[in-house]
This record gives C-alpha cells, sequence and structure tokens, in this order.
C-alpha cells in the first residue's frame, strides 16, 4: 500500500452512490444588503426557508439542499450530512457534493472569483475541495453555470481551479 492509496470514498444514500463531483454554488445574495446585517447561522437558516417551504414559495425539500456553506469570512458551514444526497443541480444530485458560497448576487457566468466573493473564502473553498478530495475520488469539479443556464455561482470553476482568477 502507498501512502498516497485511494481514498475509499463517500457513498450516498440508500443506493450509495459514490461521491465523485463537487460542484459549486452561490447564495446569489448581493454583497451590499439586508443579507450582510445577518449573522452566519441567520442566512443559513434563511437558505434553508427558501429550500424547505412549501411550493410556489419555496422548493418544498426537506432541508437545506447543500452540503457545505461558506460566509464572506471564510467560515464553512456544514449543510446536509454528504452522506445524504443533495439537493443543488437536477440531474446530479447522486453523487456530487454542492458547496455555496455566500454571495454572488447580479453576478455573471465568467466573473473572476474575486469580482464576488472574497479572498477568505477562495482560501475555505480550496481547503474544503482538497479535504474533500481526500475522502473520496473525485474526478470532476464544476460550476452550477457548466449544468444551467444560470451565473450561479458567478464564474468559471475550471479556471478557478487552474488559478487564473
Ligand atoms: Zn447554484
Amino acid at each position: 500500500m502507498s501512502a498516497k492509496s485511494k481514498p475509499s470514498g463517500i457513498r450516498q444514500g440508500k443506493a450509495r452512490h459514490l461521491v465523485t463531483e463537487i460542484i459549486l454554488h452561490c447564495s446569489a445574495t448581493m454583497t451590499t444588503g439586508w443579507f450582510d446585517d445577518l449573522s452566519f447561522a441567520e442566512k443559513i437558516a434563511e437558505i434553508t426557508r427558501w429550500h424547505t417551504d412549501p411550493k410556489p414559495k419555496g422548493r418544498g425539500w426537506r432541508a437545506i439542499g447543500y452540503h457545505w456553506i461558506i460566509d464572506r469570512d471564510g467560515t464553512l458551514a456544514r449543510g446536509r450530512q454528504m452522506t445524504e444526497i443533495g439537493a443543488h443541480v437536477v440531474g446530479h444530485n447522486a453523487g456530487s457534493i454542492g458547496i455555496c458560497l455566500i454571495g454572488g448576487g447580479g453576478s455573471s457566468k465568467r466573473d473572476r472569483f474575486l469580482e464576488n466573493f472574497t479572498r477568505e473564502q477562495d482560501t475555505a473553498a480550496r481547503r474544503l475541495i482538497q479535504q474533500i478530495k481526500a475522502a473520496t475520488p473525485i474526478t470532476k469539479i464544476s460550476g452550477h453555470n457548466e449544468y444551467a443556464a444560470r451565473a450561479c455561482p458567478g464564474f468559471f470553476v475550471p479556471e478557478w481551479l487552474q488559478g487564473v482568477m
């Protein structure tokens, strides 16, 4: 066994889907405005309401859709357990981890990371990605905007991973 042996992997749901992908999102809240006056716990509670309130007001899910949330100062919070299937990209939830960065309101999909997010979020997101990669064999790291016609997370993840931001 080498020291770099493959991680055994994170499995999700009853079908035990192997987690192989990380997908990045943003909360699409403006960096100046009412969300700024909330504590991180209050921001998470608000996002949870968007996801769990019955339709049409909310999405009608049983919990927040993301596995991790990263605040403006880089603070990390857990949403769903990584062993649960998330709810963040239609058709790509099984076997993926959803990370939500607070901010990104009014962004477009090819903005530079630092136009919408902070250095602390950059550091925290990269560190979290490394931690997940150490736990499960990640083969793809992507952004919501690669799967849907939307700006989220407000930058192009493959470029950001190359450090172009
Ligand atoms: Zn998204």
